[in-house]
């Protein structure tokens, strides 16, 4: 199994992580995490130029070249090879990033990055996409208790609107592969949230 997960900023990702991980363990699941941009050694210096360039103006499409350079390093280096191991690999972050960073939120059209994915990606969608979504302002306040604000620097609070419609969207148009996890809730309820998807992808 191939699972994504998406989310904009203190959805919880980090959090949901872990109780994946725990459930892939209790479940003795060989599995493989990893994250975009990076997941190769290769991929992680993409990943450290595109968020550092954020410094300066990068243009929409160089970024989107540089992510999509990334994901394609990624996934044949390391998603194929562990799916073809049996294992079920867990990317923190997917193509769907791509869709609402670099298209909806930069402004990309949506069928060039549909001509990369079809023409990089051959197809190799997620399983399933577990999209956490919180209200931006309850993301933007949890980023700042935990004392990371400057994660925040150089992106609107439109910007981050934009981030959220835009994977809600995405969730809309494929309502099979993705599952809307309410991440406004508490800790265990979103893990509840995830885990009953991970039951029924291991059933299914
Ligand atoms: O997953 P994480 O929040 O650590 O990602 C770091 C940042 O990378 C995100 O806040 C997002 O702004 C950016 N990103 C991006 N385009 C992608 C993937 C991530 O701009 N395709």
């Amino acid at each position: 199994k191939f699972i994504s997960l998406e989310g904009g900023e203190g959805a919880g990702k980090s959090s949901a992580i872990k109780a994946i991980e725990a459930w892939l363990e209790q479940h003795n699941i060989p599995y493989l995490l990893t994250r975009e941009p990076g997941g190769t050694p290769m991929a992680e210096e993409i990943r450290e130029l595109v968020l550092s360039a954020r410094e300066e103006t990068v243009a929409a499409n160089t970024e989107l070249l540089l992510v999509f350079a990334s994901r394609v390093q990624h996934l044949s280096e390391k998603i194929l090879p562990a799916i073809a191991q049996g294992k079920w690999v867990i990317s923190d972050r997917f193509v769907d990033s791509s869709y609402v960073y670099q298209g909806i939120a930069r402004g990309i059209d949506e069928t060039v990055i549909d001509g990369l994915t079809n023409t990089f990606l051959q197809g190799q969608l997620p399983d399933k996409t577990l999209l956490l979504d919180v209200p931006v302002d309850i993301g933007m306040s949890r980023v700042q208790t935990r004392g990371e604000a400057n994660r925040l620097d150089g992106e609107s609070l439109a910007f981050h609107e934009k981030v959220r419609a835009g994977f809600l969207a995405r969730a809309d148009q494929e309502p099979s592969r993705f599952a809307v996890i309410d991440a406004s809730q508490s800790i265990d309820s979103v893990e509840q949230q995830i885990i009953a998807q991970l039951n029924q992808l291991l059933l299914g």
